[in-house]
């Protein structure tokens, strides 16, 4: 199953367009994506006995899966190359959790001003959960995943990294520094959840070229340390990390500019666009130093 938000409704994704959820479940589920995620059993019952009508599907009217969750974590330095490329000369024993405001998320063909000329991409993995999880066993974690979606863990580098420990909760939660989507795809739809490539390109300039089978903290162990500390509830959002390439690792670190779209996809989960502004502060000088 897929499920996305068109036009500000929960529709499923099928061959040859959508199904609006709220006309195929008569009203039960409309717009709400927490109470949809609450009830993901039922709804997944309801729309995998609906066959139409089909709609065609504009990409560009699709928003966020999940427009406000309630939590979103953030995993840093999660890909074995990453981390090297960050300078880390040992595998982390565990994992460095962070979080984006919720605020930051937005959709899968977003615009989003760029705050600097520091700002840098990173294609991620999300994980939505479907069921509330509380100390849950590594074997019991994907059963409490609604699904999986693309998104992009944007980072203002300069806020990150300002004073004496990194800042990645605040440098990484501007507007529109969360693009998420294009829809929550249920596990059942990936032939190895656990192996799926990932990147993201601008143009013909590829950036990022990975796999989820290099993540030193897989999924499944992502949501049972988690849910150690913090009970996940559905809808919560969780990015897992970027493998090697980003921005930062060049030299000069090549960040992003205005008038560029940036492409992320991840394998059978779809593509993302994000196409980025100058925003009020941004200096373009700044960008030729
Ligand atoms: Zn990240």
């Amino acid at each position: 199953m897929k499920i996305a938000r068109y036009e500000g409704r929960l529709t499923a994704l099928v061959d040859g367009g959508g199904i609006n959820v709220a006309e195929a479940t008569g009203g039960r589920f409309g717009t709400d994506a927490l109470d949809a995620l609450e009830h993901w059993d039922e709804l997944t019952e309801a729309v995998a006995a609906v066959r139409g009508p089909v709609r065609p599907i504009d990409p560009a009217r699709l928003g966020a899966p999940v427009p406000l969750p309630r939590q979103v974590f953030g995993i840093g330095l999660n890909y074995r190359d990453h981390a090297a490329e960050s300078g880390l000369t040992e595998l982390p024993p565990s994992p460095t959790v962070f979080t984006k405001f919720p605020v930051c998320v937005t959709g899968p063909e977003a615009t989003v001003a760029l705050p600097s000329a520091g700002v840098d991409y990173e294609a991620e993995l999300v994980v939505v959960i479907g069921r509330r999880a509380e100390h849950v066993a590594e074997h019991d974690a994907w059963d409490h995943v609604a699904g999986l979606m693309v998104g992009q863990d944007l980072s203002e580098r300069a806020v990150q990294l300002a004073g004496p420990v990194p800042q990645f909760s605040l440098g990484k939660s501007f507007p529109g520094f969360g693009p998420t989507g294009p829809a929550i795809v249920s596990p059942d739809e990936f032939a190895d959840p656990d192996a799926l490539q990932l990147g993201c390109s601008v143009g013909e300039e590829v950036l990022q070229a990975g796999t989820t089978k290099d993540l030193i903290f897989p999924v499944p162990e992502l949501v049972a340390r988690l849910s150690r500390v913090c009970p996940l509830l559905p809808g919560d959002l969780v990015f897992t990390g970027t493998p090697a390439g980003v921005g930062l690792s060049h030299t000069p670190p090549r960040f992003l500019r205005p008038g560029e779209t940036l492409t992320t996809f991840v394998e059978s989960a779809g593509t993302i666009h994000t196409t980025f502004t100058a925003g009020a502060g941004f200096d373009d000088a700044a960008t030729e130093e």
